[in-house]
């Protein structure tokens, strides 16, 4: 979390400890508070109105509550709703909950980058349909949905389009005044915010069934005393996040373009995942043939770097990843693949040092693989 983030949450959680619901002067100031950072919020990513953010305990609950929230609404209007096979657990999960209360839903295929192609939505459409739910970058490669076409088509056919932008969020920037989408959400700790906060926009007038039953909380949208400090924390990240994202995501892809560059010179039968070129600036997926993710992480691990196989919600499942096997990635390429990450604290340094200690690991695991000896 950022030093910034942290100091603007201390007073939260001590001094200015009132009730945002209660009407003296104590609740005011956190009431305040809240709505500075809803105002934030609403700026980071283009909303008309700070009323069209409702906070919520994180990415998933937004996702959650998007999805079910508008099947709910509308399920007197239909029961269909179009997705991607490589969404995140959170959005994949949800629907298939729904699926067993009765809806149907598609997933749409992509193609080997991890792109879905806007056709494909338009022609899943039928009568019945009442969502469409994109994200607007994967998670696990970095790829960057064609979210103005299919916002367009969902426009077009009067059908609601919800985009999980958890990932996409202060990573790219991102203006809804030119955009058709709906609902979207997002998640403190991808901001370098805390976890535990986040947020779904709804554009004004979209109808959307409360999830969590209560008081009359976040304009009766979301029940339950609201976390102020970790509002604060994500309002503070979300300004951050709009005064730097352009500079920080130049800085980012030149460290990655870098990396990868130094990856392809120096270890061989390497394959990056994802597109080459809509991609998020921090993310950087690479298979590393013949190996297992897993073996790379954990001798990385010993050296010091951080990394992931994959989304860190399947990790440690061995399951293969649903997004590469979507993409088409073979089962040896699959199994050998891991996630870079790069953050705003990230160096060149940081980068020579992974390139430093990366070319033995791959080599003494590879003189270990009957799979790569069999080559
Ligand atoms: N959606 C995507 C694309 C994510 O990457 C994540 C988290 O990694 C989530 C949703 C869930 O967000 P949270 O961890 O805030 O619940």
């Amino acid at each position: 979390m950022r030093e910034e983030v942290l100091e603007a949450m201390l007073p939260y959680y001590k001094d200015i400890y009132g009730n945002a619901s209660s009407v003296h002067e104590f609740g005011r100031a956190s009431r305040r508070a809240i709505d500075d950072a809803r105002l934030k919020a609403a700026d980071l990513i283009g909303a008309a109105s700070q009323e069209e953010i409702v906070f919520t305990s994180g990415g998933t609950e937004a996702d959650n509550f998007a999805i079910k929230g508008v099947a709910n609404a509308l399920k007197t209007k239909g029961n269909h709703i179009i997705t991607s096979a490589i969404e995140h657990h959170a959005v994949l999960n949800t629907c298939k909950f729904l699926e067993k209360e009765g809806y149907k839903v598609t997933y749409v295929k992509v193609d080997k980058d991890g792109m879905v192609r806007a056709d494909d939505i338009k022609n899943a459409i039928t009568k019945d349909t009442i969502l469409i739910s994109v994200m607007y970058a994967n998670n696990e490669v970095g790829t960057i949905e064609p979210i103005a076409d299919i916002g367009a088509i969902a426009k077009e056919k009067g059908i609601y389009f919800h985009t999980d932008a958890v990932q996409a969020v202060g990573k790219i920037p991102i203006n809804l005044k030119d955009s058709n989408i709906d609902l979207l959400s997002l998640s403190g700790h991808k901001i370098y915010g805390p976890k535990g906060i986040g947020a779904l926009y709804i554009r004004k007038g979209t109808r959307i069934t409360p999830q969590m039953h209560g008081g009359h909380h976040e304009m009766g949208k979301r029940a339950g005393t609201e976390n102020v400090a970790g509002i604060v924390g994500l309002g503070e990240a979300a300004r951050l996040a709009k005064k730097e994202v352009a500079q920080e995501g130049k800085k980012l892809k030149a460290l990655k373009d870098y990396f990868y560059k130094g990856i392809t010179s120096k270890i061989s039968d390497v394959k990056l995942n994802g597109s080459p070129d809509k991609s998020l600036p921090n993310t950087l997926n690479i298979s590393f043939t013949y190996l297992e993710g897993e073996s790379i992480i954990l001798n990385l691990d010993m050296e010091g770097v951080a990394l992931s196989t994959g989304s860190a919600c399947t990790s440690g499942s061995l399951e293969q990843s649903h997004v590469l096997t979507a993409m088409g990635v073979d089962p040896v390429n699959a199994q050998g693949s891991i996630r870079f990450s790069l953050g705003r604290d990230n160096t060149k340094e940081d980068m020579d040092y992974v390139l430093e200690v990366m070319p033995p690991i791959i080599k003494r695991l590879r003189d270990m693989s009957p799979l790569f000896e069999k080559k």
